[in-house]
């Protein structure tokens, strides 16, 4: 009898609880039996969560990487598509009876649907093969949403206080940072029984609209690399992090957000391997490695608030009362802000950024989407969409919480009556300009006090030469037109 194990974000071989459980379990009393390894292709999920098709891309390259490791191990990776949903019940049933499985492992997810999924999957199983086994394992983060919980029993739903109950739990508890070990191989005569699917071609690549060299480039697939982006960024920049990471032209972030994500590696590799370089603390010592340990902190917490506050996963606003804003709706500013067009440099080049990279800089994020709301007026799930079809690293949690905390609807969030000024953002983020010149080549050639606000820099006459959109909108009678807004809304409770 075999055992099977059902790969979705997290395609990896080392730190991977489910496939270690299941590597285990194969081996258990001697039974001689394969592990095997499962990826569903499913293109309906796909467009249920808006992902975009360079994460999608990023995925099947990855899943090739992991095929080759597991090839190595003799464990054949099967790839199956479901043209829908419901077909996945039937994938997992077929290949159950085919394969002679006997146990089941997968990592659980947070998001409802695939939640339910599971549950339909597990249920199913039981009905048709009773003495088939199926088990689930926590993996997404270092600590189970769960178990952070305040000294009320509830969850947090503000960062500090769940941080610091965090931090204690990671420092006290050794078991959430147990790394597990890749899986065994499997006997040799794997490789002749299950012959046809070693030799099967998977899907390595999904069509998308970027520049496919510059993206294979950007972002190589596999695990090595992710761990390399790691060891590179803990050599170099690490120690400069604090400051260099709000300024978007040094690049002093370590951009490992689209394996995180896709669970090239896992977050516990991380806080591991980050810790280690500071004598295996993370409250004290080195500020650049506390303070990068700390935004791995933010990503545990919006998945806390997935967990504990699903609404958030269902359209809607963390604060309720903020749903009474009556946004504009304006489909031209919502065109102009995701082309880049918005008039306003800082803005545009972080859009531009996105367009042409499938990331984008974190205050930049910040920027842009303060900026759809807060001087568009725009509702932040327009926003929010948008990021999830485009972003390489795009994940509902850390996206959705970026984007309620930039809107003032989130958890933590900024106060609605604090409105990033673009103008001041750019010249405290970028002031040189040197951001805007690589992502605006229309004002390339602008002086460095000219490029933060051409339109008013300049005469009417340059101005027209650049080729570059007048701004959008007047930023104070915005922020203005806005807090108005907001503050209406906030009073009918
Ligand atoms: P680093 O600075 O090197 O940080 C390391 C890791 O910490 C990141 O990879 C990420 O996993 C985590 N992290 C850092 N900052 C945050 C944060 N503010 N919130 C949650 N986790 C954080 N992050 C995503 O991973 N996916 C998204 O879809 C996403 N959408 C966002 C939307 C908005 C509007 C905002 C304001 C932020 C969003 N973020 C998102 C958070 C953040 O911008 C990215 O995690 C970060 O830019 C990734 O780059 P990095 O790996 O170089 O980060």
């Amino acid at each position: 009898k075999n055992t099977l194990m059902w790969f979705r974000n997290d395609q990896r071989l080392q730190d991977n609880r489910a496939l270690y459980a299941a590597s285990m379990r194969s081996k258990v009393g001697g039974t001689q039996g394969c592990l095997i390894g499962l990826y569903i292709i499913s293109e309906e999920e796909w467009a249920e969560h808006d992902e975009a098709a360079i994460k999608i891309d990023f995925w099947m390259r990855n899943l090739t990487s992991l095929k080759n490791s597991l090839d190595k191990l003799a464990i054949p990776l099967i790839v199956k598509t479901a043209k829908h949903k419901i077909d996945i019940i039937l994938i997992v049933e077929s290949l159950v009876r085919e394969m002679e499985i006997s146990h089941i492992f997968w990592n659980a997810e947070l998001m409802i649907n695939e939640k339910k999924r599971d549950v339909a999957v597990r249920k199913a199983l039981l009905k048709k093969f009773p003495s088939v086994c199926v088990e689930e394992c926590d993996d997404q983060c270092v600590v189970n949403p769960l178990d952070v919980k305040s000294k009320t029993g509830n969850p947090y739903a503000v960062f500090t206080p769940f941080y610091n109950t965090w931090c204690k739990l990671v420092e006290t508890e050794p078991h959430y940072l147990e790394l597990s070990e890749a899986p065994d191989a499997n006997p040799p005569e794997a490789k002749l029984l299950y012959a046809s699917h070693f030799n099967t071609k998977i899907p390595s690549s999904y069509p998308h609209n970027l520049d496919v060299n510059e993206i294979n480039r950007l972002y190589p697939a596999g695990e090595e690399e992710a761990h390399n982006r790691l060891e590179q960024f803990l050599a170099t920049k690490v120690k400069k992090y604090p400051e260099a990471r709000n300024v978007p032209i040094q690049e002093g972030t370590c951009v490992i957000s689209p394996y995180l994500n896709s669970g090239v590696i896992s977050i516990r590799q991380c806080v591991v391997i980050a810790r280690a370089a500071n004598k295996n603390k993370i409250t004290t010592g080195d500020d650049g490695i506390k303070a990068w340990i700390r935004e791995l902190g933010w990503r545990e917490f919006y998945r806390n608030i997935l967990v504990s506050f699903p609404r958030v996963c269902m359209n809607q606003a963390f604060q309720p009362k903020t749903e009474k804003v009556k946004w504009s709706y304006n489909e031209n500013h919502f065109k102009r802000w995701c082309e880049g067009k918005t008039g306003y440099p800082i803005v545009d080049a972080g859009m531009r950024q996105l367009n042409s990279t499938g990331y984008m800089h974190n205050r930049l994020r910040m920027i842009t989407a303060c900026f759809l709301v807060k001087d568009l007026l725009l509702d932040w799930r327009m926003g929010e969409k948008y990021f999830m079809n485009s972003l390489i690293d795009g994940d509902l949690a850390s996206n959705n919480g970026g984007w309620q905390w930039s809107a003032s609807t989130g958890t933590d969030a900024q106060p609605y009556f604090r409105v990033f000024n673009p103008l001041l953002q750019s010249q405290r983020f970028d002031p040189k300009g040197d951001y805007i010149r690589k992502w605006v080549p229309e004002l390339k050639d602008l002086t460095e006090k000219q490029i933060h606000d051409p339109y008013h820099g300049l005469t009417p006459k340059e101005f027209a030469k650049l080729g570059y959109p007048k701004p959008l909108v007047d930023h104070a009678a915005s922020k203005k037109k806005y807090v108005e807004e907001f503050k209406r809304a906030l009073a009918l409770g």
